[in-house]
C-alpha cells in the first residue's frame, strides 16, 4: 500500500496525464499565458455545468469572495453575516473591506450555518449573508433565501468546498450549489474538489449588470483597456490553470462520485458506534465530501490523531480555531456572544483522508485502524 494522504493528487494526475500534459504543452506552444482561449472556454463550460449565465474566473477563492462583496457596493461598517466555523478567507475579506463580520452559530448535524441564528443576527445594517457549504454539504438554502428576500439582503455563496454538489428545493427543483445566491464563489486550489495546478477561483451569477461589474473589478476596474471606471484589483485565472480545469471539469462528476463512495464506505464501517457520529446526509442536498468529517464523543482527540499517525494514517482538524477566536478578528468579537455549537465542533471534529483515488484496501485499512484506535482510547 502506498503512503496514505489526506488528498492524493499524484495518483489522480497519473490517470489523466496524457490529456493534462498535452493541454499544458499547448498553452506553452501558443505562449498565451494570460487571457488565452482556454480561459473563456473554461468559463463557458463551467457556466453550462452549473446552469448559470456567467462565470467570471479570477486568481483564487479569496479574491472571488472579495470581488463579490466589492461588486455589491457595500459601505464600511455594513454588516455581513457569516459562520465563524469556516476557512478564514470567508471572514477575512469582510474585515479587509472594512465591513463588519457578524458571526452566527452552526447547525450541529449539518455543520452549516444555523438559519435561526441568522434570523436573530439580522439588523437594519445587514447588507450581505455568506452561507458556506462546509465540507461539501449544501446549506439549507430555501429557508435562508426566503429570509434574505424578506429583508432584501443579497446572499453570496461560498462554494469553495462544494462544487459539483446539488440542492433540491422543496418543490423538487434541483440546482447546483453556488448557483442560488446573487453571486456564487469558488476556489480552484489544488486540493479542492475541482482543483487546478496552482491558484485559481471564480464567481458565478445570473445577473447581467453584476457580471459586468465583477469582470471589471477583477480587471483593474476597466472595461476598455486603460480606461478605469472604478477601483478594482488584478485577479486573473492564468491560461495553464484554465486548460487544466477544462480537463478536470470533464471528470468532476466522477470525482464527486468517488468521494461519495469513500464516504459511504466509512459511514458503513462506523455506523452506530457510540463514540462516533458520521456526517449527516441532508435529504435536500447531494454532499460532495470535500472533507469526511466525524464528531468524536468522549475520546481524547489529540491521542486519536497521534495513534493514527503512528499507523501512517493522516488526519486533520478543520478547523482548530473558529474565526471568532482568531486574533485577526478580535475587534469584531463580543465576549458575550454564545456560539455553543461552533465551540462544540471545534472540540469534536476530525477529518479522515478522502479523495478520488482511495482504494478499497486503503479504506479498509483506515476504517479498521480508526476503530481500533477509538476502542483503545474509549473512556
Ligand atoms: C479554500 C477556501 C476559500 C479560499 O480559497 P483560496 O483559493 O485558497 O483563496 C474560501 N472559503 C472556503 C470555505 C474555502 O475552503
Amino acid at each position: 500500500m502506498q503512503q496514505l494522504q489526506m488528498v492524493d493528487l499524484k495518483r489522480q494526475y497519473q490517470k489523466i496525464k496524457p490529456e493534462i500534459d498535452k493541454a499544458i504543452q499547448n498553452v506553452i506552444d501558443n505562449t498565451a499565458f494570460i487571457g488565452g482561449p482556454d480561459v473563456k472556454q473554461f468559463a463557458g463550460e463551467l457556466a453550462t455545468y452549473l446552469g448559470v449565465k456567467y462565470v467570471i474566473p479570477c486568481a483564487n477563492g479569496t479574491d472571488a469572495l472579495q470581488i463579490a462583496l466589492m461588486a455589491l457596493g457595500l459601505q464600511p461598517g455594513d454588516e455581513v453575516i457569516t459562520p465563524s466555523f469556516t476557512y478564514i478567507a470567508t471572514v477575512e475579506v469582510v474585515a479587509l473591506l472594512r465591513l463588519k463580520p457578524v458571526f452566527v452559530d452552526m447547525d450541529a448535524d449539518t455543520f452549516t450555518m444555523n438559519i435561526d441564528s441568522v434570523k436573530s443576527a439580522i439588523t437594519p445594517k445587514t447588507k450581505a449573508i455568506i452561507p458556506v457549504h462546509l465540507y461539501g454539504q449544501c446549506v439549507d438554502m430555501e429557508p435562508l433565501l426566503a429570509l434574505a428576500k424578506e429583508h432584501n439582503i443579497p446572499v453570496v455563496e461560498d462554494n469553495a468546498q462544494a462544487i459539483g454538489g446539488t440542492y433540491t428545493y422543496p418543490d423538487g427543483r434541483t440546482v447546483k450549489t453556488g448557483s442560488m445566491g446573487i453571486i456564487g464563489c469558488t476556489s480552484f486550489f489544488p486540493s479542492k474538489n475541482l482543483g487546478c495546478y496552482g491558484d485559481g477561483g471564480a464567481m458565478f451569477t445570473n445577473h447581467d449588470a453584476l457580471a459586468e461589474k465583477l469582470q471589471m473589478i477583477a480587471n483593474h476596474g476597466q472595461k476598455v483597456k486603460y480606461y478605469h471606471e472604478m477601483v478594482g484589483c488584478n485577479s486573473r485565472l492564468d491560461t495553464i490553470q484554465a486548460a487544466v480545469l477544462r480537463i478536470k471539469l470533464s471528470h468532476l462528476d466522477e470525482y464527486c462520485d468517488a468521494r461519495r463512495a469513500a464516504a459511504d464506505y466509512y459511514d458503513k464501517a462506523f455506523a452506530n458506534h457510540p463514540n462516533i457520529t458520521t456526517p449527516y446526509r441532508a435529504p435536500y442536498s447531494k454532499h460532495v465530501f470535500h472533507q469526511y468529517t466525524l464528531k468524536l464523543e468522549g475520546i481524547d482527540r489529540d491521542a486519536v490523531q497521534q495513534k493514527l499517525a503512528e499507523r501512517d494514517i493522516p488526519s486533520m482538524i478543520y478547523y482548530p480555531v473558529p474565526s471568532h477566536k482568531q486574533n485577526m478578528l478580535k475587534e469584531f468579537t463580543d465576549a458575550n456572544q454564545n456560539l455553543a455549537v461552533t465551540d462544540m465542533l471545534q472540540d469534536k471534529v476530525i477529518s479522515l483522508p478522502i479523495h478520488t483515488e482511495l482504494t478499497e484496501e486503503e479504506l479498509s485499512y483506515i476504517a479498521k485502524n480508526f476503530l481500533e484506535v477509538v476502542e483503545q482510547l474509549r473512556k
